[in-house]
């Protein structure tokens, strides 16, 4: 069954409604939590970049140790009015909001293995990092600055099971394009105009919708264009994304989409403008490297075969090993994230808090 205190946490967490760039209020609870076990923490300045109410929260453990824990405080979606049902294997709402359980799961879970290793006078120097905006545009995890001797961590933020953990990931390129052609009357002067919707729709026969490969895949997600029928179309904004296993892919999809955009473009007169960057970066961590080796013993330390996954997904994590620390996103079991029907098995949680425990009190040597 589920710890009575693990389960105050989660609740009294999930009963915070905090979407992403209003986290304070979980920031406040955080402070208050660490400071009743007699732990600083401070919150950096996060907020400058998100625009939010509040920085990440960063507790810094015995002087900060060489690893950190993480997860994040916001939630994509509101979680006002939620309603907690305790099924017999799992947690859900009531169907009417999100449970919030990504990733107030992995909040609860770190700061319950938090209270305990210090009840138990086992915890090692390491840092807690709590962030801000990981659903939307990371800002937290980007503007966190790792302490000299930060060596490696450990994000708790996937929906997989606990021992599961993402070693490898893809990374994200955002592009936007701007189709255009010229104005004119529909019916009076067709050819007088450049359809832009044309264009587009010619263009997008040459584009890669869809699974392009193990890590790659292709999608325009949004399309607008278009002011009256009688209007020979002069402008399509087109908004979508390409996900790749490397940095050199990813180049070089991106750089093929524009040239054959572009082609289609010259060929009836148009003009394209195009704007790209990457949301997060991939990221693959091998068996050898540390987060890795913590992870293995601390897993099989509770019964547990720590199993690596790939994912299609970006977290914290990524934007952690562009700064060199190398990262691992661990599971905590929050299914079914952002729906109405998100749920935790309380055997998931209770492993994910057994986990994070481990990881605060066993050396990796
Ligand atoms: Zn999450």
């Amino acid at each position: 069954m589920l710890d009575d205190r693990l389960k105050q946490i989660f609740v009294e967490l999930t009963s915070i409604d905090a979407v992403s760039g209003s986290e304070a209020p979980v920031a406040d609870y955080i402070e208050r939590f660490v400071k009743n076990l007699g732990l600083n923490c401070y919150r950096d300045d996060a907020d400058k970049l998100s625009k939010g109410n509040t920085g990440n929260v960063i507790v810094p453990v015995m002087g900060g140790g060489e690893f950190f824990l993480a997860a994040h405080m916001d939630t994509p979606r509101s979680t006002k009015n939620l309603k907690h049902r305790f099924l017999s294997d799992r947690i859900t709402s009531d169907g009417t909001t999100p449970l919030g359980v990504d990733d107030r799961g992995g909040l609860s879970a770190i700061l319950f293995a938090l209270e305990k290793a210090v009840e138990n006078k086992t915890l090692l120097p390491c840092t807690l990092l709590f962030t801000v905006c990981e659903e939307t545009s990371m800002a937290g995890s980007v503007t966190y600055m790792p302490a000299p001797g930060m060596k490696y961590g450990f994000t708790f933020d996937s929906f997989m099971s606990p021992a599961c953990f993402v070693s490898e990931t893809c990374g994200l390129i955002d592009f936007e394009f701007v189709i255009r052609g010229k104005a004119s009357h529909a019916g009076i002067s067709p050819e007088k105009g450049i359809n832009a919707i044309m264009i587009s729709a010619e263009a997008m026969t040459h584009f890669p919708f869809g699974r392009l490969g193990d890590k790659e895949t292709a999608n325009i997600g949004i399309i607008k264009g278009g002011v009256g029928t009688n209007v020979v179309c002069d402008e399509v904004f087109m908004h979508g994304e390409v996900r790749s296993g490397t940095i050199e892919k990813g180049e070089a999809m991106i750089h093929k989409i524009i040239e054959d955009f572009k082609q289609v473009c010259e060929k009836y007169g148009g003009r394209m403008e195009t704007k790209y960057f990457w949301d997060f970066v991939p990221y693959k961590i091998h068996d050898e490297d540390l987060p890795f080796r913590h992870f293995l013993k601390a897993a099989s330390s509770v019964g547990l075969v720590a199993t690596p996954m790939k994912s299609m997904g970006g977290s914290d994590a990524n934007s952690l090993n562009v700064k060199g620390i190398k990262t691992i996103n661990l599971g905590v079991g929050a299914q079914n994230p952002h729906g109405n029907d998100e749920f935790i098995l309380y055997e998931d949680f209770i492993n994910a808090a057994k986990i994070a425990y481990q990881l605060l009190t066993t050396h990796l040597e």
